[in-house]
């Protein structure tokens, strides 16, 4: 965590932590980094985002950038626009799914890839120099566009063939952005589509922005009265998607991912997936049967995007819902994922409930243990060195991840809370609670020997 860049970018509470001061210095950062160029710039609904994006803006132009302003738009519109456009750089003012007090700022690569933490360490050095201004000739000004999703829509049309005829599919847009890609991509696809939620309205008054089950309800009846055959809901700027069932069931996070993975990796014939070190084991086991390879990585969709680029993966996923399909472009794209369901259920051509069936499910156990965060360095070195001391198969790439026969158990710091989280995954309710109970216990072990 930066001084300014947290997990994703810039994010707080506007008036707070985030301003327009802030969001000018930003800018200016971004356009002094790049030494000019063009780059896009695009807002969430949310009410600030106007006053967020324009402060943005004028740090561009005030170090020469030319600076074409994109409007209201998905973020995975922003990343493929500027991949498909090929503007050197995007900025993307949202807070995802955030409540609507807060926004963010998020910065992307030519390619649609996010800014990784080592350019967003760049970017806060030049946030806190001395600003230098170009000669007045250099300057230029601000191009609106509005044509950005309909590029979007086309990107994914490209990229997903198969025909929705005949699926009836209902779209929580969760007032975000997606109303103006994911009905009409499905539209094009030969679905029936119903929307809830589908005006811009950054007040967000149909749902939280955040697709959890708890938040899903209203989509979950509707697909249950229209009869529907899938239930499709995004965050507040759509770089997640999530599924209901035709049966109104949420469907499993990682039983979702591990269906694409199998999809994915049926098609490409074999090759590498990205997932992060909290995603299930049902992944591996899909993934290994197909002669594909898992790499893991940290928590966080630019590390997913990192690892792609890195291993040359086919795709990369969180089981949260961000996907990122490479072939397209960098960015996490939850309205060509929610594409990608639809067209895996009509070449399966049976019902999501069904598919899901065929993924193993395991019994999944996460218990946090309080640490305050000075000590948290401390504790997870000596969990390592426990862990090393009895086990083989260790990943350290984000907290302690250690590989058993019959499942895993993952000890990570929590960026935000001052916990340390205990995740485990096993065979059996039973095999898991011991590992809980195994690991929980060596944290704690550790916390007390470190407070000595
Ligand atoms: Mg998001």
């Amino acid at each position: 965590m930066g001084k300014y860049f947290g997990t994703s970018g810039i994010r707080g509470k506007v008036g707070e932590f985030l301003t327009p001061e802030l969001a000018l210095r930003a800018g200016r950062a971004l356009g002094e980094y790049l030494g000019g160029g063009r780059v896009a710039v695009g807002r969430d609904t949310r009410v600030h985002g106007d006053a967020i994006a324009s402060a943005v803006i004028a740090g561009l132009l005030s170090q020469g950038c030319e600076v074409v302003d994109v409007g209201v738009v998905c973020t995975p519109t922003l990343g493929c626009y500027v991949s498909e456009e090929g503007l050197d750089a995007g900025v993307m003012v949202t807070a995802s799914h955030n409540p609507p007090e807060y926004n963010g700022i998020k910065f992307w690569n030519s390619d649609g890839m996010a800014f990784t933490p080592d350019q967003e360490r760049e970017i806060e050095e030049i946030m806190d120099g001395e600003p230098e201004y170009p000669d007045w000739r250099e300057f230029k000004g601000v191009t609106r566009e509005e044509g950005a999703p309909e590029v979007h829509v086309e990107r994914i049309l490209r990229e997903v063939e198969a025909d929705g005829e005949g699926l009836r599919v209902v779209v929580d847009c969760a007032n975000g952005p997606s109303s103006l890609v994911t009905p009409t991509v499905l539209r094009e696809m030969g679905c029936e589509v119903i929307t809830i939620n589908a005006h811009l309205d950054g007040h967000f008054p149909g749902r939280h922005p955040e697709p959890r089950p708890e938040h899903l309800r209203e989509l979950m009846r509707t697909v249950r009265s229209v009869d529907a055959d899938l239930g499709i809901a995004h965050d507040g700027d759509a770089d997640r998607v999530v599924f209901v069932t035709e049966e109104g069931e949420f469907a499993g996070y990682d039983e979702v991912l591990a269906l694409v993975c199998r999809r994915i990796l049926e098609e490409k014939g074999a090759g590498k997936v990205a997932v992060n070190v909290d995603a299930s084991m049902v992944v591996d086991e899909v993934v290994r049967e197909l002669g594909g390879e898992v790499v893991r990585t940290k928590v966080g969709d630019v590390y997913v995007a990192e690892a792609i680029k890195r291993e040359g993966c086919v795709f990369g996923g969180e089981p949260n819902g961000t996907w990122i399909h490479p072939d397209a472009h960098m960015c996490p794209d939850g309205p060509l994922s929610a594409a990608w369901m639809v067209s895996l259920l009509a070449e399966e051509g049976r019902p999501l409930s069904e598919l899901l069936e065929e993924v193993p499910r395991y019994p999944t156990l996460r218990e946090n243990v309080e640490c305050p965060d000075e000590l948290k360095p401390k504790v997870m070195e000596c969990v390592e060195r426990r862990v090393r001391e009895n086990y083989d198969e260790i990943d350290t790439v984000d907290g302690v991840r250690v590989e058993l026969e019959d499942g895993w158990a993952l000890i990570r710091p929590s960026g935000t809370e001052p916990v340390v989280r205990v995740t485990v995954e096993a065979e059996s309710e039973e095999r898991a609670r011991e590992l809980r109970d195994e690991f929980v216990s060596l944290v704690e072990e550790c916390l007390r020997g470190v407070r000595g």
